[in-house]
């Protein structure tokens, strides 16, 4: 079925739109990663970095989006710690309360931001 010409604009606008937040976050996320130290607090691997939560914020669960998860990590950077697709992993592996303490053992280039 044809999209009428309108519903097209609309639908073109929403897909620019979605380009230029994706490359905008990505470049935002990028600055928050070298923020970070730039390699996974575990292992010191410099790729297939995410940031995992190491205290919680409240914001948890399905449907955070990109734009509420950058100003989390931004405004509460000592929530976050960087790791590697890897050990974030086996970090989510561990109960809350054991998580400092398994930071302290193994996070070695952990760094105060
Ligand atoms: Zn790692």
């Amino acid at each position: 079925m044809l999209l009428s010409p309108t519903l097209q604009k609309i639908l073109c606008k929403k897909s620019i739109h979605k380009y230029y937040f994706k490359e905008w976050s990505s470049h935002l996320f990028d600055r928050l990663r070298v923020q970070f130290g730039g390699k996974c607090v575990v292992c010191g691997q410099l790729w297939e970095l995410e940031f995992a939560h190491v205290k919680p914020t409240g914001l948890n669960g399905d449907g955070r989006g990109r734009k509420e998860r950058y100003y989390d990590i931004k405004n509460h950077p000592d929530c976050y710690a960087l790791m590697c697709t890897k050990d974030h992993k086996e970090f989510d592996k561990i109960s809350q309360e054991l998580k400092a303490e398994w930071l302290t053992k193994n996070a070695k280039f952990l760094q105060k931001i």
